[in-house]
């Protein structure tokens, strides 16, 4: 059969790369220049780059024949593929392995100077697949704490090689066909390489997204929901209540002359007391409850399928434990206290009527003095359709 490829195929492949590393180089030139560039972008730039120089020497050694004195394009390789496990460790925000790894990866280089060279390609491929599994893991981890797909597509890259490697030793140390261990190392990495650049380039997209979901759903300051954010958490939970006649809570917290602490401390005082506010609401109320932040100094809790009587507990418990943490500022303490409303609604609702009724019940909190919970209930109206 007549071969499809002519024999310069590794000019082609070069081809490809170069193409591949342009694209990706672009991209990075624009992430760059933006006020926050994604994490690991330094390194995995340093791991394109130098991907790219190491298939330019390995088609220099392969079709124009030139000669080396060290094996330059296995030393690029195990190089390159210590400095993607940097490169995943940075964007993972992890450091662990990377001076024993690092110490490997020396090691192994040095080897290219006095192992020969079938013995070179064993090291060479233990060393490489060492490495991915590190990447792998790191990405995995990665991906399942920022639910970020981009990072489980690089460690399927790694997947591939610690697969691939293994066998490419094999073709070429356990079997008469060594040229075929040869082939299938240099393809599984040059699709593991294609691989990375798409899953980088894809982690990096859907990184952005959720910054820009985040931006719009959640408070910077205290970290918690907006009112946005609160509507969307809430979706399931107002159709169930309506569906199954389930009641549902809200707690209303303002902040007692909040005004009075930012004028007396500054701006920053303020909004330190703003967090701890917030990280104690978070802290008492249960994983099922939605926490906003729905104005300057206001929180509002909806409590799903709960009673008036367990909400107003909660609320009580939130008050005393807002009073009972006076913030130190040069050694003086600030007493806070906060106002809470509390409202429910049985059935059918929906988040503005239920906000309002609890706001509703906490100026009546502070009508009465400040720094307690106040109550209002709101009953279904149930009529008899026996019209006399
Ligand atoms: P009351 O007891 O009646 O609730 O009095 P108050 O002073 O807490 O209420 P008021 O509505 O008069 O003042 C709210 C203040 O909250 C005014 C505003 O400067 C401050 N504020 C709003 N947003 C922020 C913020 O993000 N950071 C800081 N530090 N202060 C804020
Ligand atoms: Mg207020
Ligand atoms: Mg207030």
């Amino acid at each position: 059969m007549e071969q499809v490829f002519p024999g310069n195929w590794a000019f082609m492949l070069f081809g490809l790369i170069f193409s591949i590393t342009c694209a990706q180089m672009l991209v990075v030139y624009v992430l760059a220049d933006s006020s926050k560039p994604p994490a690991g972008l330094g390194l995995y730039t340093v791991y394109f780059m130098a991907s790219l120089l190491g298939w330019i020497a390995l088609t220099l050694q392969q079709n124009a024949d030139v000669q080396m004195a060290v094996n330059v394009p296995s030393v690029m390789l195990i190089l390159n593929s210590y400095i993607l496990f940097m490169a995943a460790g940075q964007r993972a925000g992890i450091a662990l392995g990377r001076v024993v790894l690092g110490t490997i990866c020396l090691v192994a280089c040095l080897c290219e100077f006095f192992l020969p060279p079938g013995t070179m390609f064993v090291v060479q491929g233990v060393t490489v697949a060492l490495f991915f599994v590190g990447t792998g893991l790191t990405c995995a981890w990665r991906s399942w704490r920022q639910r970020n797909i981009g990072d489980a597509i690089i460690a399927y890259a790694a997947l591939m090689m610690t697969i691939g490697l293994p066998l490419a030793i094999y073709y070429h140390a356990g079997t008469a066909n060594p040229a075929r261990g040869e082939a299938i190392a240099f393809g599984v990495y040059s699709a593991a390489y294609a691989v990375v650049a798409i899953g980088f380039l894809a982690s990096v997209l859907i990184e952005y997204q959720q910054h820009l979901s985040n931006l719009a759903t959640l408070d910077p300051l205290t970290r918690l929901l907006n009112r946005r954010g609160m509507e969307d958490a809430l979706q399931i939970s107002i159709a169930q209540a309506s569906r199954r006649g389930l009641p549902t809570s809200a707690i209303m917290v303002d902040i007692d002359h909040f005004k009075q602490v930012n004028d007396s401390f500054g701006h920053e005082t303020g909004d330190h007391v703003l967090r701890q506010v917030a990280e104690i609401i978070s802290r008492l109320s249960r994983s099922s409850d939605v926490v906003a932040r729905t104005g300057g100094e206001e929180f509002l809790l909806v409590l799903p399928d709960t009673a008036l009587d367990s909400a107003r507990l909660l609320a009580e418990r939130i008050r005393e434990a807002i009073g009972a943490r006076p913030l130190l500022v040069d050694s003086q303490r600030i007493a806070i206290t906060a106002s809470l409303g509390v409202a429910c609604i049985v059935g059918h609702m929906n988040l503005a009527d239920l906000s309002q009724e609890a706001d509703r019940a906490m100026y009546l909190a502070k009508r009465g003095g400040r720094n307690r919970v106040a109550s209002v209930e709101h009953k279904p109206v149930h009529l008899s359709n026996t019209a006399r």
